[in-house]
């Protein structure tokens, strides 16, 4: 598909993450002002509370903008996604009698603050990357070989819709309960191993009944859209305390996204399929649909003081084994209602090469082959002060379809009260 021409002159330039292909919603605010919710052109947005108000936007079901999320329109439904997506391309395409209406409701982006695009309803994180799943056994195990249930299962954890926040949030170094291999006893403090881990969140638009399973198919018309995350990891605290059920303390500190969801309308030209089945799969996750996408990412780190990040990792989504959609199937499988607002990590992204891997646990080998930044720094974890930045598009045909920046910054571990 072409770049859609727009109105909006810098949403037809090939390096804006935001032109009228891609329509992401978010929330936002001004000084002074409520959050509610707007969609992003090129380095504008547009308050689609303010143009519903002005009679401009036609979709039935009630006020749902003027809200700091958008979970009620989320809830309204397939039919008036779709009915939105049409009327904001018509309203903002190249030649528009509604531009004069619609200047005054427009701002610069960098004049807003934004806000978390919804409210979370619960957060589950999947292990869907063959690499990443490899590479941690190497690590942890000594061994590259999968579990028994990985070809099998797409393996996940309900993690915690309260450690989301939105992109520029600082997070504090978690304190918690370690064990070194060679000591007696467990101590507690600051983690020594702090890490990130590159995922796609895939977000939950149409609920599913408690008892009600869905099919692959199914699930992927449930999800709305995808936004970037970065599921924070206390490698010491989670090594520790994950036997023999899963993470817990080691990931509930802090599960950064990207500001801007970027539906899966917007997605739909860069399907990609999932990889041949190394082991066949249990017939309830067959589907024919492609449910992956080419959507090319990027990790950065910046010290404090640095004037640029360093790049440390560079991948793509089409590498993951299991989509969204299949884990979406196999969570509510056995009767687990979804919600409108559930959130799915996808697991970690990782690339077969070393510049193509997700986490730092990865890229520094847990610490055994520390990697050197820009600023001839070297890392193994994060320090205190760094920013981890985690950057994504899909690239199209003179245009990209972007997430905009999913980054924070490490401060210094809270002293206990
Ligand atoms: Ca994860």
């Amino acid at each position: 598909m072409p770049l859609i021409k727009s109105w909006v002159a810098s949403a037809n330039s090939p390096d804006t993450p935001f032109p009228l292909n891609n329509l992401p919603f978010g929330v936002f605010s001004t000084a002074g002002t409520t959050p509610r919710c707007g969609v992003a052109i090129g380095d504008l947005i547009l308050d689609l509370a303010a143009t519903d108000n002005a009679g401009l936007l036609e979709v039935d079901g009630g006020p749902v903008f003027d809200r700091p999320n958008w979970n009620g329109f989320m809830a309204l439904g397939p039919e008036a996604w779709a009915q939105l997506r049409a009327r904001l391309t018509e309203l903002l395409g190249d030649g528009a009698a509604a531009r004069p209406q619609l200047e005054p409701l427009m701002l610069p982006q960098v004049d807003a603050e934004l806000h978390l695009p919804i409210s979370v309803t619960e957060y589950t994180d999947f292990y869907a990357g063959m690499q990443h799943a490899k590479n941690m056994g190497a690590i942890l195990r000594g061994s590259p070989d999968l579990p028994a249930n990985w070809l099998h299962i797409p393996i996940g954890y309900n993690g915690r819709a309260s450690s989301v926040v939105v992109s520029g949030t600082d997070i504090h170094r978690p304190n918690g309960q370690t064990k070194a291999p060679d000591a007696e006893a467990p101590s507690f403090g600051p983690s020594k191993r702090l890490d990130i881990e590159l995922e796609l969140g895939a977000i939950v638009g149409t609920p599913s009944e408690l008892g009600a399973p869905v099919t692959v198919d199914q699930a992927d018309a449930m999800i709305f859209g995808y936004v970037l995350l970065n599921d924070w990891s206390a490698r010491d605290i989670q090594g520790w305390e994950y036997q023999p059920l899963g993470p817990f303390q080691g990931k509930a500190f802090g599960t950064s996204i990207s500001p801007w969801i970027v539906t899966a309308a917007a997605l739909d030209p860069f399907r990609a399929p999932v990889p041949d089945r190394e082991k066949p799969l249990l017939p309830y996750l067959h589907s024919k649909i492609d449910g992956l996408f080419d959507i090319e990412l990027e990790v950065q780190m910046q010290p404090a003081g640095a004037d640029r990040p360093s790049t440390l990792s560079r991948t793509n989504y089409n590498r993951m084994y299991y989509s969204a959609a299949e884990q979406l199937c196999h969570h509510a499988v056995g009767g687990c209602g979804m919600r409108v607002g559930d959130l799915l990590g996808s697991g970690t992204i990782s690339g077969p090469e070393r510049h193509e891997y997700g986490s730092l646990m990865e890229l520094s080998w847990a610490g055994r082959d520390p990697f050197t930044l820009d600023t001839g720094e070297t890392r193994s974890f994060i320090e205190d002060g760094d920013t981890m930045v985690l950057r994504g598009a899909a690239k199209g045909d003179g245009y990209q379809i972007g997430f905009g920046d999913c980054s924070g910054r490490i401060l210094p571990a809270r002293q206990l009260p």
